[in-house]
């Protein structure tokens, strides 16, 4: 039994402080907000494993600068002179390849599997609501070219081992039953499901703390304490906390963390949106991507949370309400029937997907230290990960063999 110190209270966190604590180890969360605004609350909710294709892939990077021309595109890159930026986009591009597309197919695959099982057996337990729904998933689409995309995407699952049913209008419709949707077609997707996002954070942060975790709000790491490979403690601006092991899953701000040690990790804050709308009178049942808007809508509760947009934005967490726009504008072309304005800024959240330039997360040891494991860089799969990536985690730490291969997680693959 060991010590452990977790910086970072977002999913990442949190799952791995509940596999850490059953394994019998002593943990404790610092985190630097208060749990009520993260990047793991405010999100679509949305578990994918029909996600299997990483963000860095063929074509990605022509149709970002297309999108980049419109103020109300969903895509953008906030131009800043940064050096992590231009080597962040450099590896990115270099990864936009089938070759790298293939190879991630079955390791995005295996990893969300693996996760969605673990969210199942939560879900079992009892232990904490988390609002589980196992739905499925809708991309939606209005013209031929995305159709013929969806459709390639959705061979590309099969094949793969995930079910992908395309259907046409009248089939999305059946999936419908409450509210009209105005589509040329969809993929429909049977493994997915969803969550609340907000219940997940407040009542596995509640069981946490029940089950003895130490748990550290507005308190931020500053630096650390190091003796030979090991980090031996955790300064704060407050305090100082010695520490066995230290897992840094601080999302967005991962790389301010690991430059204290020496490592400079490609990682980019992608920043993204969403609202809800109260009380939804005729309800979506299933959550669905809409797909030229690039926007998400997810029935949670009686409520429906939109989300979209990726502005690779560093740290900088301002609302940009043309964007939002953008979102809104979206949503009639495939749900004529919800009325939908646009918010006010203050009720708009926004939120960053810690984005690896490969698409694949950052999870196991960090070599050079005999004590430090990082858990982030899951862009836009983070919630769908969170239990796969808390279990490897505790497995690493434990020295136990890892539920799945994870070198193609190492931290330290581009250096
Ligand atoms: C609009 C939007 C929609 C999304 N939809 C989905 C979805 O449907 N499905 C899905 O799977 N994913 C989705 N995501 C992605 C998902 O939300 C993220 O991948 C995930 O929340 C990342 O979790 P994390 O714990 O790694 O990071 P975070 O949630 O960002 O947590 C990191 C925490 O570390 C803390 N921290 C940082 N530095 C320090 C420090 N020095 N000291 C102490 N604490 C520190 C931060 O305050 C933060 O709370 C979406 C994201 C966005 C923006």
């Amino acid at each position: 039994m060991n010590s452990v110190t977790i910086i970072g209270g977002g999913v990442s966190g949190l799952f791995s402080a509940y596999y850490l604590q059953k394994a019998g180890h002593q943990v404790t969360i610092i985190e630097q907000g208060n749990f009520s605004d993260g990047c793991s609350f405010g999100n679509a909710g949305m578990i994918v494993p029909s996600h299997i294709v990483p963000l860095a892939q063929p074509g990605m990077i022509s149709k970002g600068l297309q999108w980049m021309l419109k103020s109300t595109s969903p895509f953008y890159v906030k131009p800043r002179l940064s050096l992590d930026l231009m080597r962040w986009g450099m590896l990115f591009w270099k990864h936009s390849t089938e070759e790298h597309v293939q190879r991630s197919i079955p390791i995005l695959r295996d990893i969300s599997l693996l996760s969605k099982t673990l969210f199942q057996e939560l879900a079992a337990s009892g232990e904490v609501d988390f609002g589980w729904h196992e739905r499925g998933l809708l991309m939606l689409y209005k013209n031929a070219d995305t159709e013929h995309e969806m459709a390639e995407e959705a061979h590309l699952a099969n094949r793969a081992g995930v079910a992908a049913e395309i259907l046409n209008s009248q089939q999305v419709q059946a999936l419908e039953p409450h509210i009209r949707v105005d589509v040329r077609g969809g993929v429909y997707y049977p493994g997915d499901a969803h969550i609340t996002p907000n219940l997940l954070i407040k009542n596995l942060l509640a069981y946490l703390k029940k089950q003895g975790v130490n748990v550290l709000e507005n308190e931020e790491v500053i630096g650390f304490e190091r003796k030979g490979n090991k980090i031996t403690a955790v300064q704060t601006a407050n305090s100082k906390h010695e520490t066995e092991e230290l897992i840094i899953a601080a999302g967005a701000w991962s790389p301010i963390l690991t430059e204290k040690l020496g490592i400079s990790l490609p990682l980019q804050g992608g920043k993204g949106y969403s609202f809800m709308l109260k009380n939804v009178k005729n309800n979506i049942e299933v959550p669905a991507i809409m797909l030229e808007a690039r926007a998400t809508a997810t029935p949670m509760g009686g409520d429906l949370r939109f989300a979209g947009t990726l502005e690779v934005a560093g740290t900088d967490l301002t609302v940009n309400m043309n964007r939002v726009r953008g979102i809104v504008q979206g949503i009639n072309n495939y749900y004529p029937e919800i009325e939908v304005a646009l918010p006010e800024k203050e009720k708009v959240w926004s939120g960053l997907r810690p984005c690896s330039p490969d698409g694949l997360p950052y999870i196991g040891r960090v070599k050079g230290f005999d004590n430090v494991t990082l858990a982030t860089g899951h862009g836009m799969m983070g919630v769908s990960l969170g239990p796969a990536t808390g279990k490897l985690v505790s497995e690493v730490v434990t020295g136990k063999i890892p539920a799945m291969n994870i070198n193609a997680f190492n931290p330290l693959r581009f250096t």
